[in-house]
């Protein structure tokens, strides 16, 4: 595929490919379009940058820096404070300290990510082995896994940790948690990238041929503690979200199919923002927007897209896509359960019609009959009402 996906994205802004961005893609894992720009490695959060639909992401300067400095204090003193939190919280005994950091010490490419993958699964063998020699702490460890049959290579923000009994995945975040409470959002998000890991990683265990469950679904989640910097640890059992990242990253439909629906001649480097670096002001538009947004439709109308709700905080795609559905009058813009009740029926405008009585296609029909039904106690309910 690389030859497909390569000129796809030349030109257009590309983003690191880790966990944390596995994870937040699998919510939008039936989506040819998300699936198509997330196995070329495109970055939607930037691809509309400078035009009106530009995504609201971005985390603030000061939370990054405070994220950077939190990680950067874990790592200190040979993961001091995190071994002792380990030794509190989940039993490791004193002499459990043996670390092994892949963050340094490869090349910043594709090759190197592969040597770390190679390097990530001998480690775990080890660990799973119980060798003496093997670590009990690995962090910037790297796994691979194929996504609508692309081998990609993932590096993890999480540590992988073994005293005596299973791994257990340890998902560092710099927001603070209070009493084992922190933002629900952000600590579902922190959730469900451990739980990825947690699924990778039982991957890579079953093909070295351990038992998977020897990784935990326990995962520890390690933050600051009220807003200073010292860290704690709560552990949360992710076993339906582990179940849901398997179900979601298999159900990734085939990137070359759809590959093969995008127009000829269209990438997404068409649909970037093009102008140098300090051309301009921040929140200046781009002369060439419309063009842009032209392309975009095109690759839209090409290989398809499924917009709802959810989309608003999951993809930098999201209010161009919301605006084609309702120009559409897509059901999904009224959510899934709406989806679920229209099957077979393409539009909102279509299911008024249907309800006042338009013949149906086969594939309609078994919608049409409720719908009219709802209309005509609608209309008597109404007709009572007025009366
Ligand atoms: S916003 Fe658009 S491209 Fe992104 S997942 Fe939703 S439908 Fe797909």
């Amino acid at each position: 595929m690389a030859h497909t996906l390569a000129p796809l994205a030349a030109g257009a802004p590309t983003r690191s490919p880790t966990i944390r961005v596995l994870a937040a893609f699998a919510s939008n894992a039936d989506c040819n379009l998300a699936s198509l720009g997330f196995a070329a490695g495109v970055d939607f959060d930037r691809l509309l940058k400078g035009t009106s639909y530009e995504a609201p992401f971005g985390q603030s300067p000061f939370a990054f820096s405070r994220g950077l400095n939190f990680e950067r204090s874990l790592r200190e003193g040979g993961y001091g404070s995190v071994f002792a939190l380990l030794r509190e919280s989940m039993g490791f005994e004193i002499a459990d300290a043996r670390v092994v950091s892949l963050r340094e010490g490869y090349p910043p490419n594709r090759h190197g990510m592969i040597m770390r993958s190679r390097r990530t699964r001998a480690l775990l063998d080890g660990m799973l082995r119980e060798e003496v020699s093997a670590p009990n702490l690995i962090d910037g460890a790297v796994l691979a896994t194929s996504v609508g049959g692309v081998r990609a290579y993932f590096e993890a923000d999480a540590l992988a940790a073994r005293g005596r009994g299973p791994i257990h995945i340890g998902e560092v975040k710099s927001f603070p948690v209070v009493d084992d409470r922190g933002d629900p959002e952000k600590v579902g998000q922190a959730l469900d990238q451990a739980a990825m890991y947690i699924h990778l990683v039982r991957n890579v265990a079953s093909e070295l041929g351990h038992d998977p469950t020897l990784i935990s679904a326990d995962a520890m989640l390690i933050t600051p503690h009220n807003t200073g910097m010292r860290p704690t640890l709560s552990v949360k059992n992710v076993q339906p979200r582990v179940h849901r990242a398997r179900v979601l990253l298999a159900s990734v439909p085939s990137v070359a199919d759809i590959a093969a629906f995008a127009p000829h001649g269209l990438s997404f480097g068409a649909i970037a923002d093009q102008r140098p670096a300090g051309s301009h002001g921040k929140q200046e538009l781009d002369p060439r927007a419309d063009r842009r947004i032209d392309a975009l439709h095109g690759l839209a109308d090409g290989v398809g897209t499924t917009y709802r709700p959810l989309c608003l905080s999951t993809c930098g795609l999201a209010r161009f896509c919301r605006e084609r559905a309702f120009a559409g009058g897509s059901p999904n813009i009224a959510g899934a359960q709406m989806v679920r009740m229209l099957p077979g029926i393409h539009s909102l405008g279509r299911a008024a019609d249907l309800a006042a009585g338009a013949p149906a296609a086969p594939t309609e029909a078994p919608a049409a009959a409720q719908l009219v039904r709802a209309a005509r106690l609608y209309d008597t309910h109404t007709a009572a009402g007025g009366r």
